[in-house]
């Protein structure tokens, strides 16, 4: 039986780590190669694109894929679409693996973006010292505020074009509740802005803005494909994956 990941979070390399240990599952976990030093997950692992939802679907009818599951990050939406198309184009059971949105509580002061850009355009009037946490990607959207000075945090340098007032963090979660004050207070932050990814690694600077009363401008979860099944943890994947392949022993998921 042979399992592919569309891999890229944490919940992807617990799935990983889940389904290889003690089954004789063959599990492939697959990176778009965006990260340089990516932390690698059990099992094997292939790197790069497919070429589409038809390179996808050839993938899978190649190396003989039993079941897909989509893990990807909640913001990579292309290849959510590309994974829904190509499941049915190659016969093959999908779940996605996603973890839930944050929710707001007392005392937040969350303004809603649906898109970079619009991040971007309620940013002059909430402050002038931007926490930027959306990762390397989409910087452009930002370029024409040069008025307002960004801490951009990523995992790899973030590349041209970028804010022409900036300071580049290079790390990766998770991060600390104390970590994430410090950084707000010593870099004399008023705003940040994340994209509504969800999950425990990266929600202390939610906590941490809280507190220091500071605006989050929080971006919006693209859409999802509908009609496929979907799960928040990655023990509940395979339990999923134990239903689909009736054959395989089901392993003690803890
Ligand atoms: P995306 O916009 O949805 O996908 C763009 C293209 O990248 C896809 O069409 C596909 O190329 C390729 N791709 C994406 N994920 C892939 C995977 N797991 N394996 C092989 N190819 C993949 O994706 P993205 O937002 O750039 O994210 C890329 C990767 O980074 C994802 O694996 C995601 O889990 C991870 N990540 C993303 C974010 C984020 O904020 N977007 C944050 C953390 C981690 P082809 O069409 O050629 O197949």
């Amino acid at each position: 039986m042979h399992v592919l990941i569309l891999g890229g979070t944490t919940e992807a390399r617990r799935l990983a780590e889940l389904l290889s240990a003690g089954t004789d599952l063959k599990v492939t976990t697959s990176l778009a190669g965006r990260v340089a030093a990516p932390r690698t997950p059990s099992g094997e692992v292939r790197v790069g694109g497919f070429g589409g939802a038809e390179g996808l679907a050839r993938w899978l009818r190649e190396h003989e894929v039993d079941a897909l599951i989509d893990a990807t990050h909640p913001f990579a939406g292309t290849m959510s679409f590309n994974a829904a198309q190509a499941a049915v184009t190659a016969h093959v059971p999908l779940l996605a693996l996603r973890r839930p949105g944050w929710v707001p509580v007392q005392g937040d002061d969350w303004h809603e973006a649906a898109s970079l850009e619009q991040a971007a355009e309620l940013l002059p009037a909430l402050g002038r010292r931007v926490f930027l946490t959306t990762g390397r990607m989409g910087l452009a959207a930002f370029v024409d505020l040069a008025d307002l000075w960004f801490l951009v945090r990523s995992v790899d340098a973030p590349e041209p074009p970028t804010p022409p007032r900036m300071e580049a963090l290079l790390d990766r979660g998770p991060f600390t509740l104390d970590g994430e004050r410090d950084l707000l207070r010593r870099h004399r932050v008023d705003v940040v802005v994340t994209k509504d990814s969800g999950g425990a690694a990266t929600a202390p600077k939610l906590t941490a803005a809280r507190e220091a009363g500071l605006p989050v401008v929080v971006v919006r979860r693209p859409p999802v494909p509908e009609g496929v099944p979907t799960v928040a943890e990655p023990k509940s994947a395979v339990r999923w994956l134990a239903d689909v392949l009736d054959q395989w022993t089901f392993p003690d998921a803890g």
